[in-house]
């Protein structure tokens, strides 16, 4: 087991489009359990690659069902009604927010097994998908916040010691 130091979001690698991950997707099979393991130490309940600096389309998250995997996770449906929660994120340390998003999604993914699959999802893994597949794109969910709430946020990671620059980057 090993615990994999959780990038940033002042890091480069979590503002980048992430790539495919290339067959056989049973190579990704020890990431994918270093990832589950350093969520879980965290703690958290998802985790996407590039939040542990590798630039690829691999997730990990435990919605309260047990650990699962997906490669090149695709979300293909996004219902209209949507949801508010109380987001957070490993790599926007101590910030949380209320986030709206789709209530119900459908997304297809590939297993380490190489197998496709789709799945409806709705409640806490429908909001925790949508996070990590956003993690895929170089997106964050502070991202999503109204310009004055993104300050507040900004103020709160300077007080951190973080540089604020990269949320004025979208
Ligand atoms: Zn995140």
């Amino acid at each position: 087991m090993t615990i994999l130091p959780i990038f940033v979001c002042t890091d480069k690698v979590l503002r980048q489009k992430a790539g495919d991950c290339a067959k056989p997707f049973s190579q990704y099979a020890q990431l994918a359990e270093n990832m589950i393991q350093t969520m879980y130490k965290a703690p958290g309940i998802g985790l996407a690659a590039p939040q542990i600096g590798i630039s690829l389309r691999l997730v990990v998250y435990d919605a309260g069902n047990g650990s699962v995997v997906l490669i090149n996770p695709e979300i293909i449906f996004w219902s209209e009604q949507t949801a508010a929660y109380e987001e957070g994120c490993l790599s926007v340390p101590d910030i949380t927010a209320e986030i709206i998003r789709p209530a119900t999604i459908k997304f297809r993914a590939y297993g380490l097994d190489g197998y496709k699959f789709e799945k409806e999802v709705s409640g806490l893994e429908a909001r925790v998908i949508q996070h990590e597949c956003d993690h895929l794109f170089g997106t964050l969910f502070i991202d999503k916040l109204q310009d004055k709430d993104k300050l507040l946020i900004e103020k709160q990671l300077k007080k951190a010691g973080m540089k604020v620059a990269v949320l004025k980057a979208k």
